[in-house]
């Protein structure tokens, strides 16, 4: 359990948490105030540290270019970075592990193990305006056409498009025997017919945009092809898997720093002639937010071991969906509860209650909204039972 940690791990723990501290925290506000960017030479600061760490493409075995660090390690080093706003904490990279070791030598050589060493950027294009949690949806097509493929669609929400320089595209096979079935196509962001329609604005100030952006006759080799042709909601699905649980991680970073932080203010904010922290309302609002994250915490741990120990990815699916929705609820909840703790001070764009009070929404929307974690869950407790996902 948490506490007990191994040692090498809590020597990790503590070396993230000083990085986090010394050069992620002290700039958020200017981040909040300039579009989410650092400082004038911080980024290059931050990326050598992160570099030093080990933290770069922590996820990928270190054979395929990255840090190869474990689950457990990667749930520590996230519930870490999780602590920061704005975004700041995506300097810890980890980009698509199944498409990594899927990979043919001609994608590892040019896309995935440059990325893994920080050398190309990658984005993961699968949402359509029509098709978000229901990714079979995807009117994107690829159609093969003499060794290459030609794909057409229009993709949403694109994280990071503006810092990448490939994109992963989900589109379903147009003619041939597996019309209809889904693929996943390396695709660089300079190739002809790749356009950005729009930048919309959104809730948070990050320096990572989430474009519009429309693939019109775009001609790709075959050799782009990740995998076979209907393997491509596998590799998203495995990529669902790893990100819900480090959501979960990074949502106990930010539970734990509002906590914290929430607690500070109310020991010293003297309302009445004595602190808030003495009287009983707020009292009640830290002693519920600290339990809930306990049993965030606990079972990310529990998750992130399972997945060491190699357990059964079908329970591990549904045990992911579980931390996802509750660790994004809770930390949900703790911004909430900071927030009216901060009074009005909770909601100034300098207050970090305020900024995580937006940041930490989307949370319970991307990577399968509450409703659709739900949903996985029901279905796994009807199929294996309730024993079977609870251990
Ligand atoms: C900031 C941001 C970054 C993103 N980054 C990426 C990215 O990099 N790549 C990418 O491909 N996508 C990305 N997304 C898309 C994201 O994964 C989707 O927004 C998400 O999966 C939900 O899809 P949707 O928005 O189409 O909602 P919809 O599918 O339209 O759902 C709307 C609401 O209805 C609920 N709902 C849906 N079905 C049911 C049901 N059966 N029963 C009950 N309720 C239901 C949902 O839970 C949701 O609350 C991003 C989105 C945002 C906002």
């Amino acid at each position: 359990m948490f506490d007990a940690l191994p040692q090498d791990l809590r020597a990790l723990q503590m070396r993230v948490r000083a990085f986090v501290e010394e050069e992620l925290i002290p700039h958020e506000v200017f981040a909040e105030m300039n579009g989410g960017n650092l400082p004038p030479g911080q980024a290059e600061r931050v990326r050598a540290r992160v570099e030093a760490l080990g933290l770069r493409a922590m996820n990928i075995p270190s054979e395929l270019g990255g840090g190869g660090l474990s689950y457990l390690a990667q749930a520590v080093v996230s519930a870490e970075i999780g602590r920061v706003t704005n975004g700041l904490g995506w300097c810890v990279t980890t980009p698509a592990r199944g498409i990594a070791e899927a990979a043919s030598e001609f994608q590892r050589a040019t896309w995935t193990v440059p990325t893994a060493r920080g050398e190309r950027v990658e984005c993961y294009a699968i949402t359509e305006e029509g098709a978000g949690s229901d990714v079979d949806a995807i009117r994107t097509t690829a159609r093969a056409d003499g060794g290459h493929y030609v794909i057409d669609g229009e993709k949403w929400h694109v994280t990071s498009f503006n810092h990448a320089d490939h994109m992963i595209v989900q589109a379903k096979i147009a003619g041939g025997p597996n019309e209809g079935a889904h693929a996943l196509f390396f695709v660089d962001v300079e190739t002809p017919g790749v356009e950005v329609v729009r930048v919309p604005a959104y809730s948070h100030t990050y320096a990572h945009h989430h474009p519009i952006v429309a693939l019109r006759n775009v001609r790709v080799p075959e050799a782009n092809r990740i995998g076979a042709e209907g393997e491509g909601l596998t590799f998203t699905q495995d990529w669902f898997r790893y990100e819900r649980l480090m959501i979960a991680a990074r949502c106990c970073g930010a539970a734990e720093r509002l906590i914290e932080e929430a607690s500070a203010f109310a020991q010293s904010r003297i309302v009445f002639a004595s602190p808030l922290a003495e009287y009983q309302a707020v009292r009640f609002m830290l002693a519920d937010s600290l339990t809930e994250l306990w049993a965030a915490k606990l079972m990310v741990h529990r998750l992130a071991e399972a997945h060491d120990a190699g357990e059964d990815v079908k329970v591990l699916h549904g045990q992911c969906a579980m931390a996802k929705l509750y660790a994004s609820e809770m930390a949900n909840r703790v911004a909430d509860r900071a927030v009216q703790i901060f009074g009005g001070r909770g909601y100034m764009r300098e207050n970090v209650a305020e900024r995580f009070f937006r940041e930490l929404r989307i949370d319970r929307i991307w990577e399968g909204a509450s409703e659709i974690q739900r949903d996985i869950i029901a279905a796994q407790l009807l199929k294996r039972g309730a024993a079977r996902l609870t251990g």
